[in-house]
């Protein structure tokens, strides 16, 4: 039986597990985390993005732990009302917290294939019959593929494509997210607050005793180490010092909250996704950032890697058919998250002003199509292939 490792146990990891499992592979999926990652914010999926969920048998799971968020209200210093932006442009059809997500696919492969929690992988050497693996805590392994579903850091990219620095832009943006208590009282609601430069966002949906917070600020790269919350609260802190509205409670919070999630606006872009008996899928591909539909995405393409190795006589063959269907709707969703960071926190007094300004328009009747066919075209890029006889 061909066996597959799987590099991260996040979204992309145990989607792949899932479905080549169902091809018929043996799967092991390594995590370095020593268990699986809690935490993050929201994650949102919307048109056609929903199909992987009901292929899958979890959009049940997801539909019973959504957010079912309602609008988000644009507020000035003040707290007073400027603009909304409605549910479907913030939280698609189905939004579910990034954890809670992780968990559903994580219960729905674990008797399935195995997996390694607190370990990675520290070398790849491929040979004629495979791909040798060394580990940092494990012992050494053969597998007959390797998949690098380890997200924007990933470590599968770095061992055999070369450092981070080669393949990812920053888009002049870092974003954080945390929880803190619902202190605003905000119930399947949220606010977005900004300041030129700086862009505050809070939600409360399932827990109603919680806001999840998110700040973003422009800036140029920051040199930091990306293991060191203390350092990541300090750097937050110092951004955000002199801003108003709830910014000082925010910041309090900020200081006490252990869920602190932190990490530049980037994208990755490669050339290629694989080589030799090496892939890449979600982030550790083709990261987006937030507003990329980058979830649906990730999944969407674990599906369609693991279907076109269970109907393509060789792996060379499937790669290339799998980068062939998903590359266009990861430039697509690559160019619509170049966005993001411009709308949380736009450049200038004017830039926050004009953000009210076209969402007042945005929302009137006739353009309320317009707003749906913006906000969904990534997740509607791409039709899910049928690949139920080869399952
Ligand atoms: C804890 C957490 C919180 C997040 N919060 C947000 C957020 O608030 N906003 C947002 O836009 N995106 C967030 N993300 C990213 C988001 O999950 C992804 O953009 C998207 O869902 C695609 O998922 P992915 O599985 O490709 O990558 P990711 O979700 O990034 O998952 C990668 C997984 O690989 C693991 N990993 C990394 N390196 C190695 C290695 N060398 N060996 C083994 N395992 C490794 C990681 O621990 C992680 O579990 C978060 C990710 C994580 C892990």
């Amino acid at each position: 039986m061909t066996k597959i490792l799987v590099s991260g146990a996040s979204i992309a990891g145990p989607t792949a597990a899932y479905w080549l499992h169902r091809h018929g592979f043996e799967v092991t999926v390594v995590e370095q985390a020593p268990a699986l990652r809690a935490g993050g914010s929201a994650v949102d999926f919307r048109g056609e993005q929903l199909e992987i969920l009901r292929k899958m048998g979890v959009l049940a799971d997801v539909e019973a732990r959504s957010t079912r968020m309602g609008d988000v209200t644009i507020v000035d210093g003040d707290g007073r009302y400027q603009a909304r932006v409605p549910s479907a442009v913030m939280s698609g059809e189905v939004e579910i917290p990034r954890g809670d997500l992780s968990r559903v696919l994580y219960e729905h492969t674990k008797n399935k294939v195995e997996y390694v929690f607190g370990d990675r992988i520290t070398a790849l050497t491929e040979h004629a019959g495979g791909v040798d693996v060394t580990f940092a805590k494990g012992a050494p392994r053969t597998f007959d593929l390797v998949v690098g579903a380890d997200g924007a850091h990933s470590g599968v990219r770095s061992l055999v494509f070369g450092p981070e620095r080669d393949f990812a832009t920053h888009l002049g943006y870092y974003a954080a997210y945390f929880t803190v208590p619902n202190h605003l009282r905000l119930d399947h609601a949220g606010q977005l607050y900004a300041e030129p430069g700086l862009g505050a966002m809070v939600t409360s949906a399932v827990d109603r005793d919680t806001l999840g917070a998110m700040l973003v600020f422009a800036s140029e790269p920051l040199s930091y180490d990306r293991r060191d919350t203390e350092q990541h609260k300090r750097i937050l802190a110092e951004k955000f010092r002199t801003a108003g509205w709830q910014l000082p409670i925010l910041l309090d919070g900020l200081a006490k909250t252990d869920t602190l999630f932190f990490d530049s606006l980037s994208q990755v872009r490669l050339d290629k996704w694989s080589k030799g008996r090496v892939v890449l899928v979600g982030d550790a591909a083709w990261s987006a950032g937030p507003g990329g539909g980058g979830t649906g995405l990730a999944m969407v393409g674990a599906y369609v890697l693991a279907g076109e190795l269970a109907t393509n006589s060789g792996h060379d063959q499937a790669f290339a058919a799998y980068e062939r269907i998903i590359r266009p709707s990861a430039k697509m969703g690559q160019n619509q998250a170049k966005r993001a960071g411009g709308f949380f926190a736009p450049d200038s007094a004017r830039g926050i002003r004009g953000r009210s300004r076209v969402y007042r328009v945005l929302n009137l009747k006739p353009l309320n199509g317009l707003l749906t066919w913006l906000v969904n075209r990534t997740a509607d890029s791409i039709e899910l292939p049928d690949y139920t006889r080869a399952a």
